[in-house]
């Protein structure tokens, strides 16, 4: 049985979808301004396409514009330059995304740091993570999948202020701005990593653990304080003969232990994958509004 409750992440970010589609209609009315995304994705990974459709939808769902530019394998950096200056330069893109990974022969560093730090909607550019590192001083945009781990939390009114944390994995994209958010919110964070000795013994003094490494049901019951929060980010596929597909989606938490010592936890999948979306989403409404200087109703 599980005595944890289940965070509903698909059903949070649906009311995140719904919210960011009624502001759009009011700024579309107010001042005819339609927030657009430009998602440049470069070679052909299945899931990178797969993730740049869904992306798609997502925007189609909620009255954003998407711009996409599809790029071969072996294209050159320059051609991927040349696409995030246009679009750096065009009013109707409030938001620019580069579907990563990028082919092993660009260099990551040059592409991210050519997007202009006003629309890095996937908030990756070195000034927007300098600036959330920081104190006193706030990025343009925080990355969509720790804000939404960040999000759910306050959501569901889980305190993050004077709690310990723990995050596992330190990636750019997850575990290190997840680690910096929790800070910014008054937690005591620590950081678990492929290094660590005994990471047991620091996860089970979490209140909260964010958890994005990336090895299927890792964090077992035994890693986790009665009572803690957990918010697990990995998407790891592990096989099932039952399943269609031959392999089903599991986290980094072992779901069926972990829930009956934890007082909430986040499934896989339905917990954090859909507000990743969500929030690219409200980042590029927030962007339109910053651009266009279109103010919150309260
Ligand atoms: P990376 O591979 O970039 O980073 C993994 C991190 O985990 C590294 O910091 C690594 O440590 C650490 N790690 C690896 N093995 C261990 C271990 N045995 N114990 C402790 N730490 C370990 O992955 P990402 O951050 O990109 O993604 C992590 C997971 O989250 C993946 O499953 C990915 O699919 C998922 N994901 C989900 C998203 C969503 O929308 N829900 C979005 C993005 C990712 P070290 O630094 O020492 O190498």
């Amino acid at each position: 049985e599980t005595s944890a409750k289940v965070i509903d992440g698909k059903r949070v970010a649906k009311d995140i979808r719904e919210e960011v589609a009624v502001e759009i209609s009011r700024m579309k009315d107010e001042i005819g301004i339609i927030p657009g995304l430009a998602v440049i994705l470069v070679g052909d990974r299945k899931d990178s396409a797969t993730y740049v459709r869904n992306k798609k939808k997502a925007c189609d769902s909620v009255g954003i514009n998407s711009y996409e530019v599809r790029l071969a394998e072996d294209s050159t950096e320059e051609e991927v330059l040349k696409h995030i200056s246009e679009f750096n330069d065009d009013p109707s893109v409030h938001g620019i995304l580069v579907q990563l990974p990028l082919p092993s022969h660009m260099n990551e560093q040059n592409v991210l740091n050519a997007v202009c730090i006003e629309k890095d909607v996937d908030g990756f550019h070195p000034l927007n993570i300098g600036r959330l590192a920081m104190r006193g001083r706030d990025p343009l945009f925080v990355p969509c999948t720790p804000k939404g781990c960040i999000e759910l939390l306050h959501r569901y009114d889980i305190p993050i202020k004077g709690k310990r944390a723990v995050v596992i994995g330190r990636s750019n994209i997850v575990g290190m701005p997840a680690a910096l958010l929790l800070q910014r919110e008054d937690a005591t964070v620590s950081i678990v990593h492929s290094r660590t000795k005994n990471p047991e013994e620091i996860t089970r003094q979490a209140d909260i653990i964010i958890s994005a490494v990336g090895q299927a049901n890792m964090v077992r019951g035994s890693w986790v304080k009665p009572g803690a929060v957990l918010i697990d980010v990995g998407i790891n596929p592990v096989e099932d003969a039952e399943s269609p597909r031959g392999y089903r989606l599991v986290g980094d938490i072992c779901f069926e232990e972990a829930s009956k010592v934890a007082s909430a936890i986040t499934p896989v999948p339905g917990g954090v994958g859909p507000m990743t979306i969500a929030m690219l989403l409200s980042n590029t409404l927030l962007s339109a509004k910053r651009i266009h200087n279109f103010r919150t109703v309260k």
